[in-house]
This record gives structure tokens, sequence and C-alpha cells, in this order.
């Protein structure tokens, strides 16, 4: 069937649909909806609904899918990629007021929420019964766990936890027809069939809508050590990590790495930060390490890992937080990096993986190629280190125009990636497709894959109607 565009007595009837509390077609109420965080892109809509409840969820589609318009589903519009903004003619449907917990079962781990349920939120409800729900990234306060779940989110502790992937064992979900699939299973083990819940992890909206989902919960730690380590070179921090991982029994949950430029631009540009160390160093690493076990004497592990570290030449200076207050000074630094980025000129992002093997080369020919490229540009490498995902991030020169600099984005980042891809590596590391890195799925991936890619979404959306656009390659 071909697509439609939304009508005035469409629109009636999904009004009818959601009550008077659940739709706006005020401008100003719809904005903030239509804009991504870096002001990228700009979406077009002239209603928002907000369905309160799955079945909401589930008549709005199917009435849209009887005429063929277009729905986008947006949880907090924190995506980094567009994948959220619809365009002129399609429905916005916002998950924000499905939000209630449905479930906690304190035996089983487990906690099923709601798809609009902010990720803070979700933290927060695990807290309160004296358990950890670890997935975390600097947009938790406003971000959704149905957007987290349709982008698989990754953050800053994958690498003891997982990807948001990891964190799900079942999804109920709105097809495209309208229907209801039922698979908020809280087992751990169950090998039925066709492992369908991760066709919508990573989907972007774009096979179905998340409407709720049972999470795992783990036991909270109970000591934690965080330090700011100074680094000879990346492929030394490679060697601390490994080293961290080794004698703390697995017990790193973060490995963070940031450049001196990173650093610099924090310094500059966010109020009351300070440079932990005397002097400039060129490689940091944040490393955070945790414990749940009753007398581990966490610090003293700490200590001898740097000290072995120091020995071996790994690091050049350190500094373990001495108070839960100095801890978020440095973590404060780190998470500050993209807004700092942000206020010190124009940008050229890249989100990128490779092995953790490949990371200091990634590094060091990344520098290299952006700067023959651009030559004077100021590189703001940042990222998840320990989980091999690198922000190769690029500032314009200092006196070039903004103008000239993005002009060149198409062109550096054929290059960047490029790059990327001879190592092994991913394109998007944690923030998805969306709009933004279509055409890198149709450049990259090979023809057998981008045809499964098609012929799932035709088998799940054969009219298309599920956030279009977006993720699959014409
Ligand atoms: C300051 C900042 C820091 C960030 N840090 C990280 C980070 O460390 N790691 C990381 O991975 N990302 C990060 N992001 C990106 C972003 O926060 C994540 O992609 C997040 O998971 C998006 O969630 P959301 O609720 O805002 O989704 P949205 O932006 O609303 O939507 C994202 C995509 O998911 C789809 N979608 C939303 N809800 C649903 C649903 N219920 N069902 C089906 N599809 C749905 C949308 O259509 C869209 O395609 C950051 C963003 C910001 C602004």
């Amino acid at each position: 069937m071909a697509r439609s565009q939304l009508t005035e007595a469409l629109a009636a009837q999904l009004k009818a649909v959601v009550g008077p509390q659940g739709w706006s077609d005020d401008p100003q109420v719809l904005a903030p909806h239509l804009e991504d965080p870096r002001g990228t892109y700009r979406g077009t809509a002239s209603l928002l609904l907000r369905p309160a409840t799955t079945a909401e969820v589930a008549e709005v589609v199917r009435l849209c899918h009887v005429v063929g318009v277009a729905v986008v589903p947006q949880g907090g519009n924190t995506g980094l990629t567009g994948g959220g903004l619809p365009e002129a003619g399609e429905v916005l449907l916002s998950l924000g007021r499905m939000n209630r917990v449905r479930d906690l079962d304190v035996a089983n781990f487990t906690l099923t929420v709601e798809a609009g349920c902010v990720l803070a939120d979700v933290q927060a409800t695990a807290e309160e019964a004296g358990l950890l729900f670890p997935l975390s990234l600097a947009a938790e306060g406003s971000c959704q766990i149905g957007g987290n779940l349709a982008t698989n989110a990754g953050g800053t502790n994958v690498l003891r936890y997982g990807n948001a992937r990891e964190q799900v064992l079942g999804l109920e979900v709105v097809l495209a027809d309208g229907s209801v699939w039922d698979g908020l299973r809280r087992l751990r083990k169950d090998n039925t069939g066709y492992p369908l819940r991760e066709l919508f992890l990573a989907s972007e909206g774009t096979l179905g809508i998340i409407t709720a989902a049972v999470l795992k919960l783990y036991p909270r730690p109970r000591e934690m050590q965080v330090a700011f380590v100074a680094v000879s070179d990346p492929e030394a921090a490679l060697r601390l990590l490994r080293r961290a991982r080794e004698l703390s029994g697995d017990a790193v949950v973060t490995f963070e790495y940031l450049n001196r430029t990173s650093l610099e631009l924090v310094l500059a540009t966010i109020p009351d930060t300070r440079d932990p160390f005397d002097e400039p160093h060129t490689h940091y690493v944040l490393l955070e390490l945790a414990s749940g076990r009753p007398g581990d004497d966490l610090r003293g592990l700490v200590e001898l890992v740097l000290e072995e570290g120091f020995e071996a030449g790994e690091v050049i200076d350190a500094a373990l937080a001495a108070s839960e207050a100095q801890a978020a000074d440095f973590w404060r630094i780190r998470e500050s990096i993209p807004e700092a980025q942000k206020r010190t000129g124009a940008g050229i992002r890249h989100d990128v993986a490779v092995p953790v093997s490949r990371t200091h080369e990634l590094l060091a020919q990344g520098g290299a190629l952006a700067e023959r490229l651009v030559p004077g540009v100021r590189l703001v490498f940042f990222g998840h280190l320990g989980d091999g995902n690198i922000h190769l991030n690029l500032n314009q020169p200092p006196g070039m125009a903004a103008e000239a600099f993005l002009a060149l984005t198409e062109e550096v980042n054929h290059a960047v990636l490029d790059l990327v891809m001879g190592m092994d590596g991913s394109f998007s590391a944690e923030h998805g497709v969306g709009r933004l890195k279509r055409d890198e799925v149709a450049r990259y991936k090979s023809p057998v894959e981008v045809d499964l890619m098609r012929r799932l979404k035709q088998a799940l959306d054969p009219d298309g109607i599920l956030n279009p656009g977006k993720v699959v390659p014409d």
C-alpha cells in the first residue's frame, strides 16, 4: 500500500483514542520534540500523541496502518542520529506517559517497566530495592528506557555489565499492524525458537514500538574506587587495563580515555572544574572499580594496580579519589567533554569502535589522518577505551571559519570511517544509525547483510509505516 499523510479525519480518530490528556497540536508543546540535542536535524509534525497504555499505542498504530500513515516513536529525544524526528504528514508518538513500574521481582532480580520510564528513575527504583540497574549515560536524566533499548545504548558501564541489549529478558512490542507481541518473560533460560526480542533491540523503532520491558537487576556494589590516571600512551593504557582486570578479579567497571585537548576544553569552558594534576600530560584514563564483596580491600587493590603500572612505565601520574565528591569531580570532567566541545566551535564527530586491542592504533592513525586532511585541527579524542569505543571528534582549527571546516565533513567522515572499517571496526558504536548513518549502512555493510535487513523490514512492516527513512537504506 502507498503511504499517505495524516488527514484531519485520522487526527480526530487518533485524538479520541488517547483522550484529551494524550495529544497536543500546540507548536510550543511540539517544539522540543522536533529538534535533536546537537541541533543537526529538525522534525516537522502537526500532532503529538502521548498514549498512556499499550492498548492506546496499539489502536493508534492500527488506525495508521489501515490508511498507510507513518508513525514515529519517540522517547526522551536525546538520540544523536535524528532517529526520533518525524517528517511532515507523519504521526509523532511520544512514550513519555507510559512510565509505570509494572513489577519488581527481587528474588528474580528483575524489574518490569513501561517504555516511557526515564532511565534515572529506573536506576532509582532498583536502588530503593537495594539492587542495581547498571545502564548509565550522561543523558540518563531525560532518556527513556524504551529509547535506550531501541538504540541499544552503551554508556560508561559496558565493560562490566554490557550494552542495553544485555540488560533485557523480555519485551512487549506493538507491531506495524497494531497487534501486540507479549514477550514479557522473566526467564534466564528460554530456548524456544527464534530470539524475537533481539529484533527490536537497536532497531530504532523501525520494526516495532517497545511498550514495556523486563530488565535485569544486579547486586549493588559495596565499595567503589575512582582514579584519574595520566598514562604514557594509549598502548600503555591497554596494558594497564589488563593489569587492573587481572589484579582485581575483574572488578573494573569503567575504563575511559581522554586526550589532553579534551581536558583543556573542559577546563576552559565548564565552571568549577580543575586539572587533577599540576603538570599537563598527553593521555589520561578514568578508571573505576567496584566490589560487592565484604572485606575486599578495593583501595589497596587499586593502589597495587597503579604501583605496578608505575614500575612498568604505564602510569606517569595518578590521583585516587579521596572522597565521593572528588570521584564526582573526576567524572564531571569526563562527562562534560561533549558540552565543552560544543562550546568551543564547530565539530565533526565519529562514534566508532574497533577491537579493544586495536584502540591505540585507531587513536594514532585517526589523529595522523585528521591532521593531514585538516591541518591544525583540534583532536578531541575520548571515549570508552575498555569497550573499544572511541569518539574520534574534531574541532575546527583556530583561525578557520566554521563553514569552511564543516564543508569538509563528508570527506573527513569517509576517510575516518574507511580507516575504522579497515580495522575490523564499526561506523556506529553506540549511537545507532537513525538518519545520520543510513548511507553508511549501504556503504559499509555487505550486500548480503543489507538485503537481510531489508527482508526483515519487509516481513515485519510491509507497508513501511514504522519510522520510515531511518536505519534501512532505500
Ligand atoms: C549528553 C548526551 C550523552 C549521551 N551519551 C550516550 C552514551 O554514553 N551512550 C549512548 O549509547 N548514547 C548516548 N547518548 C545518546 C542517547 O542518549 C541514547 O541514544 C538514548 O538511548 C536515546 O534514548 P531516548 O529515550 O532519548 O530516545 P529517542 O532519542 O527519543 O529515540 C531514539 C531512537 O529510538 C526510537 N525509539 C524511542 N523510543 C522507542 C520505543 N519505545 N520503541 C521503539 N523505538 C523507540 C526513536 O524512534 C529513535 O529512532 C547521549 C546523548 C546525549 C544528549
